[in-house]
């Protein structure tokens, strides 16, 4: 077995969130109660560490700040992955749930990005005092930060909502990975890689809403990523794949919305969530003002 050069791999560490973003690439609007444990962390990178290095990888979630294992998966993440640029990608919201984070970000040069989610009146306060901390946090301890607009550019990648939740039928996978903005996300899930994070949660939201039951779901669910027993050829195939016939659940053509980060029927004990109502929702023509108001840049890493 030989250790393969990749660009990039994500982590999702919790499938829950302090946000309710209709149409999450990791359906962590659905208060999945997912948590990857330390243990698992430590079997799953050990392993795959021996495999793949990645130059690129990216610790997310669900929030990750809501795994309380974070500082240690960071921890273990830099000394599998010595050479990577590794980042922890977070709404912002929960910063005070790991006060050692700083510490830990600076002296193992672990880079922290923001992604910003909705125009509304009552989250903007929250995510801007959430970029001013990291303003703060790179002025004066020399954290890698970087912002990113999850507003323009959102799509949906599934029809329905929760139990209702069908595939696309476009029926053209090459068109669909082809617009796909996930298409180079490859994730560890339960121990395995998967092509991006739409195909490698659907077996855990699945589980939830009884996906199974629906013969539209059935090829996409038979679609198990990639195990450890996988030879290095299939590996190297699996990571220069274009498109797969997986990627037929996916649309042909984008359809940019304005989405929902409200729990609207998913509650979550113990999390705060944001209520907010549609009133407080800005207009969709102040949308560049207010981000360029609070600093966030408009591109987002492929
Ligand atoms: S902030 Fe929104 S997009 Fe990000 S993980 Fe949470 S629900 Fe998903
Ligand atoms: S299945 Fe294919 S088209 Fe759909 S999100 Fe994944 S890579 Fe993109």
């Amino acid at each position: 077995m030989n250790t393969y050069d990749v660009e990039y791999l994500e982590f999702p560490i919790t499938h829950l969130c302090s946000l309710h973003c209709d149409g999450c690439s990791a359906y962590a609007n659905y208060a999945l109660s997912n948590m990857v444990t330390l243990e698992q962390a430590e079997v799953w990178l050990t392993s795959w560490g021996r495999r793949v290095k990645p130059k690129f990888f990216r610790i997310l979630g669900g929030e990750p700040f809501l795994n309380p294992m974070l500082p240690q998966i960071v921890i273990l993440a830099r000394a599998i992955f010595p050479q990577a640029d590794i980042q922890v990608c977070t709404n912002g919201l929960n910063f005070d749930r790991h006060p050692e984070m700083p510490f830990l970000l600076r002296t193992l040069n672990v880079g922290l990005f923001l992604s910003v989610h909705s125009q509304d009146k009552k989250y903007l306060p929250k995510v801007r005092a959430a970029i001013d901390q990291m303003q703060a946090w790179h002025t004066n301890e020399g954290i890698r930060i970087g912002f990113g607009d999850n507003i323009h550019n959102w799509n949906r990648f599934y029809k329905g909502i929760g139990e209702d939740m069908l595939p696309f039928t476009d029926a053209d996978p090459k068109a669909s990975w082809e617009v796909c903005h996930s298409k180079h996300c490859v994730n560890l899930v339960d121990g395995r890689l998967w092509k991006c994070p739409q195909i490698g949660n659907l077996h855990i939201v699945g589980e939830k809403f009884g996906l199974g039951s629906k013969p539209e779901w059935a090829p996409y669910l038979a679609y198990k990523g990639l195990g450890l027993e996988a030879t290095d050829k299939e590996l190297v195939s699996f990571f220069t794949k274009s498109t797969e016939a997986v990627c037929g659940m996916c649309p042909s053509r984008l359809d940019n919305y304005r989405k929902d980060i409200q729990n609207v029927r998913f509650k979550m004990p113990g999390i705060e969530r944001l209520e907010i109502a549609s009133e407080h929702v800005e207009s969709l023509e102040n949308l560049p003002e207010v981000l360029r108001e609070i600093g966030i840049v408009s591109e987002v890493p492929a």
